[in-house]
C-alpha cells in the first residue's frame, strides 16, 4: 500500500476527513521524518502505519474539537518533531502557527521539512517555553497555545497559558492520565489566568487513550509567571 492510502485508511479510522493537498504534504513529512531521523533522535515511531496513526491522524483529531478559526496565531510548545504544530500547519495554510522547542537540532530538522513541504505559515522559534512567557515579543501574544507529551499539565500550563492572548485557548493533548494530570493542575490554571473548559477522551484504533484538555485564557497572566525553569520543575504549581 502506498503512504496515502495507508494515511487515508487512518483518517477513516478516526473519522477525519483530509484532503488531497494535506495528503501531499504528509507524504513528504513522512520521507523526511525518517530521514531526519537518521540523523538525530526525533521519534520511536518509524513504521508508516505508525507515523500515520499515532502521529499524524492523532494530530489532525484535534480538528474535531477545536474550531480554529481563519488568521488564528498558534503556538505549538515543544514542538519535537513538529506534532502537533506541523501537522496543523500543513492542514490549515490560514494558521500562522509557531514551532517552539529548546532543542535547536530538532527546529533546524523541522524548518526543514516545513521548507519542503512548500509552507509559508510556519515559523520556528528556539527557545525555553518559559523564557519566551517572559518575553514581551511572544507573552500573551498567540490566540492558541498547544502541546503534546511535553510535561505533566501542571507545569505545561506555566509554559504555555503566558503565552495566549485573554480570549485565547490552550490545548493539551494527554494520554490516559489526562484526568488525573487535570485534578492536580486546577489551582496552576487559575493562578495563571486561565479557566478550564472541557476535556474529551477518545480512543485511537489500537486502543491508545487520548484526553484532550482545554483552557480559556480568561485575564492576563500575574508577571510572577513564568517562574525560571527550576523554580517550575522544583515546585510545582498547586
Ligand atoms: N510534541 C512532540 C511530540 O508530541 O512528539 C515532542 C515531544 S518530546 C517528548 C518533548 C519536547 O519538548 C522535546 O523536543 C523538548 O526539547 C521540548 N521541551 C521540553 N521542555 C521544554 C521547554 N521548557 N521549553 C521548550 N521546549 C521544551
Amino acid at each position: 500500500m502506498s503512504f496515502e492510502e495507508i494515511m487515508t485508511s487512518a483518517a477513516e479510522k478516526c473519522r477525519i476527513e483530509i484532503d488531497r493537498e494535506t495528503l501531499k504534504k504528509l507524504c513528504i513529512y513522512k520521507d523526511l521524518l525518517k530521514e531526519w531521523n537518521e540523523k538525530i533522535n526525533l521519534t520511536a515511531i518509524t513504521d508508516d502505519e505508525g507515523v500515520a496513526l499515532k502521529h499524524f491522524a492523532d494530530c489532525l483529531l484535534l480538528f474535531k474539537y477545536v474550531d480554529i478559526k481563519s488568521g488564528a496565531s498558534l503556538i505549538d510548545v515543544g514542538t519535537g518533531a513538529g506534532f502537533p504544530g506541523l501537522v496543523i500547519a500543513a492542514a490549515r495554510s490560514d494558521i500562522n502557527v509557531t514551532l517552539l522547542d529548546s532543542t535547536g537540532k530538532k527546529l533546524k530538522a523541522v524548518k526543514d521539512i516545513a521548507d519542503n513541504m512548500g509552507l509559508k505559515n510556519v515559523t520556528v522559534l528556539h527557545a525555553r517555553a518559559e523564557e519566551a512567557g517572559r518575553s514581551a515579543d511572544y507573552r500573551e501574544r498567540f490566540d492558541y497555545a498547544t502541546a503534546r507529551a511535553v510535561a505533566q499539565l501542571n507545569v505545561l500550563c506555566e509554559y504555555c497559558l503566558p503565552l495566549v492572548k485573554v480570549g485565547g485557548n490552550f490545548l493539551a493533548m494527554k494520554g490516559a492520565s489526562g484526568e488525573d494530570e487535570l485534578a492536580a493542575a486546577r489551582g496552576a490554571i487559575k493562578k495563571l489566568g486561565g479557566e478550564y473548559k472541557e476535556t474529551r477522551t477518545l480512543h485511537l484504533p489500537g486502543g491508545d487513550t487520548r484526553t484532550l484538555i482545554l483552557c480559556k485564557k480568561i485575564s492576563q497572566t500575574p508577571t510572577a509567571y513564568p517562574r525560571n525553569g527550576g523554580k517550575i520543575a522544583k515546585s510545582p504549581l498547586k
